[in-house]
């Protein structure tokens, strides 16, 4: 298997970000990742579809969406969407109608920034969603990295200093999120975990103070999703795409920190007697069933089952769990960076399943 790193969650010049396709295209070659989806708001933007090559390096761009109903005063419920074809923001208005219109179009569907805080001092409302009585999406975004910046602000001192010092910003996602998102597994439903740069690098000022909040490149070095695929990037289009959503759909990938530490190489398998599972994937209980976890350094590894917390590891490159319960489990890594523990790797969950 091989590991592909996406970023995703990106606006472009043809909404509210500060870069051309190409540009950002050039940032993500410099940060060494291999897809970019970009998702600009209301438009699906058609023909920017592309691979950048240099040196031996290949990235390739592709077209998404963050879809919301723009009459809708304060703004709530924005579903990022990826894989479809066609223009579904004139659904916006009724989000499961928009969820089912993604999907019917072959899309992915996932709720952006689903709990976030206000930021009143600079007239920033909270963008959550709402509308909790929504089904079939396929997925959370779990860790969105510009949000962050609104719950870490809590002055104008604040605000300026994560704005000059970026690489402190990120501590862990929202408490909510993960406990949402905890809530949905626990009823049964595949809930696929990513993580979202929302990058515009904005261009900042404030009396003699100027700065880019927060540079493409920047962005593209944090808060990526690690995709186990079966092949590298063949450099066919319609291959490699297909490929890359059906690692989203399945969950067969991980959200990394990647700037305290390089987070490639984590792995988590579950074996049972005579079958495996990785990532996402379902696994039925014969007898037991052993997990291993593989952290790329020494770090702190939680086990969870069913929101719960089964053991804690510290220090610890490889960790091994045998159980005999069925049950949701999925991984959580924190590392040490700039004078704090901070959240590095949240797997996606295996789904341990009863064989009836
Ligand atoms: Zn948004
Ligand atoms: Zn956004």
């Amino acid at each position: 298997m091989e590991e592909l790193v996406l970023n995703l969650h990106i606006h472009s010049t043809y909404s509210d970000g500060t870069a051309t396709h190409k540009q950002i295209a050039q940032a993500g070659l410099n940060a060494g990742v291999d897809v970019l989806f970009v998702t600009d708001h209301n438009v699906l933007v058609s023909g920017v579809d592309a691979y950048y090559n240099r040196g031996d390096q290949k990235l390739l761009m592709l077209a998404g969406e963050e879809i919301h109903d723009k009459t809708r005063e304060p703004q709530k419920n924005h579903l990022l969407a990826f894989g479809h074809t066609r223009e579904l923001c004139t659904y916006a208005e009724e989000p499961q109608n928009l969820i089912n219109q993604v999907r019917q179009n072959g899309g992915l569907s996932f709720l952006a920034h689903p709990f976030e805080d206000a930021l009143e001092m600079a007239n920033e409302v909270d963008i959550s969603w709402v509308d909790w009585g929504v089904r079939n999406f396929n997925g959370l975004e779990i860790w969105n990295h510009l949000s962050e910046l609104k719950t870490v602000s809590s002055n104008w001192f604040e605000l300026l200093f994560y704005i000059f010092v970026p690489q402190a910003i990120a501590h862990h996602p929202p408490r909510a999120t993960l406990q949402k998102w905890d809530e949905l597994l626990i009823r049964g439903e595949k809930m696929v975990a990513v993580g979202g740069s929302d990058s515009h690098a904005l261009k900042m000022q404030k009396g003699p103070l100027k700065r880019t909040v927060f540079p493409y490149e920047f962005h593209f070095r944090c808060i990526n999703n690690h995709l186990i695929v079966p092949n590298r990037l063949s450099g066919d289009l319609l291959t490699d795409r297909k490929m890359i959503l059906d690692a989203l759909r399945c969950g067969h990938s991980f959200v990394g920190y990647d700037l305290p530490a390089a987070t490639r190489g984590f792995r988590f398998y579950a074996q049972g007697n005579d079958n495996q599972a990785e990532m996402g994937d379902e696994i039925f209980l014969e007898n037991s069933i052993t997990f291993q976890i593989r952290l790329p350094e020494a770090a702190t590894c939680r086990l969870i089952c069913n929101g719960a917390v089964l053991k804690t590891w510290q220090d610890q490159e490889i960790c091994m769990y045998t159980t005999k319960e069925a049950g949701v489990y999925r991984v959580e890594c924190d590392i040490d960076y700039l004078g704090k523990k901070r959240s590095w790797i949240f797997s996606n969950p295996i789904y341990v399943r009863q064989k009836n």
